[in-house]
């Protein structure tokens, strides 16, 4: 995994009240918040992130809570599913899980051999627990109430609705490292052996379908990873080569990015393992207390009265 794209680093989604959001990812799915901080870009507004002890790449989900925002639409140029990694013979477990918690979900069903249950979150963002047929040694997040043999392992795989699939796909398999694993009807699965896991990423092909709007229980963009920042300037120079408009070098405190549109319409990102999230408080106190970026720092007070409180 030296020059390569190693699979997915976090996926960033939009929800509406903030509490309920954290209630469904760390109580119902037994994930942990690695950070509390807010949107860089609107510091009214938390960001926050869910993921394994660490917050291992692979492993984060990550949301900007709007209360009060309308809920999007689900269509083409979308990331529509998000599929999260479990353990063989935890689906019963999550079913009964999700009935005590009035979470509404599908029956299980299978897709390229794998069984997987769909469900959504509180805000309609669609999830899929997944059962993967290839091992998966990811060490869990553990809560009282989940445990290793029934716990989320981190990414599975993620979805989107294309189109078009070509364009797409161009960019997974000529820039990416990624190749096809298989196709069953319109639904194409890649994959990279950069990595063992978080390592697949599925293109729907629909001709005719709308695209799909961006709001609350939407995904905005999702990141792939690479190790540190010269390979992320390497990529965007094969990224712009290609004549696609790509962002300068972000600093996101917790890793380093850069944005461009794919060809379907997928906002990515690119994002480095450094410097990872216990760059501003320990791995054992991560997601307690409120992080803010340096030219956010002199709002805390404010900014600590008025975001809403979680727990
Ligand atoms: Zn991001």
């Amino acid at each position: 995994m030296e020059n390569t794209i190693n699979g997915i680093h976090h996926i960033t989604a939009i929800a509406g009240n903030a509490k309920r959001n954290y209630n469904f990812y760390t109580n119902v799915l037994g994930q942990r918040l690695v950070k509390k901080t807010v949107n860089f870009d609107d510091p009214e507004t938390y960001h926050l992130y869910y993921g394994d002890k660490e917050g291992t790449p692979g492993s984060i989900l990550t949301f900007f809570p709007w209360e009060g925002i309308q809920t999007g639409r689900r269509g083409a140029r979308q990331a529509t599913e998000i599929g999260y990694s479990v353990p063989k013979g935890s689906l019963d477990f999550w079913v009964n899980r999700f009935e005590k918690h009035n979470v509404i979900y599908n029956k299980v069903a299978e897709k390229f051999g794998e069984e997987y249950l769909t469900v959504l979150d509180p805000d309609g963002l669609k999830l899929e627990l997944t059962a993967s047929k290839t091992a998966d040694n990811r060490l869990p997040w553990e809560t009282d109430e989940v445990k290793a043999e029934n716990a989320i392992k981190g990414f599975h795989n993620v979805t989107i609705t294309t189109n078009k699939m070509q364009p797409t796909a161009d960019i997974l398999t000529g820039v990416f490292g990624y190749k096809l694993l298989e196709q069953n009807v319109n639904r194409y699965r890649f994959i990279t052996d950069a990595v063992e896991n978080a390592n697949i990423v599925d293109l729907v092909e629909v001709a005719g379908e709308v695209a799909g709007h961006v709001a609350g229980g939407s995904v905005h963009h999702v990141a792939f990873r690479v190790a540190n920042e010269e390979i992320l300037m390497q990529y965007r120079e094969k990224i712009a080569a290609l004549g696609l408009h790509i962002t300068d070098k972000i600093d996101r405190n917790y890793f380093y990015s850069l944005y461009f549109r794919e060809p379907g319409g997928v906002l990515f990102e690119i994002a480095t393992d450094n410097p990872g999230f216990a760059v501003d408080e320990s791995v054992e106190e991560l997601g307690q207390n409120l992080k803010l970026p340096a030219q956010h720092e002199r709002f805390r007070s404010a900014l600590e009265k008025s975001l809403p409180k979680l727990f």
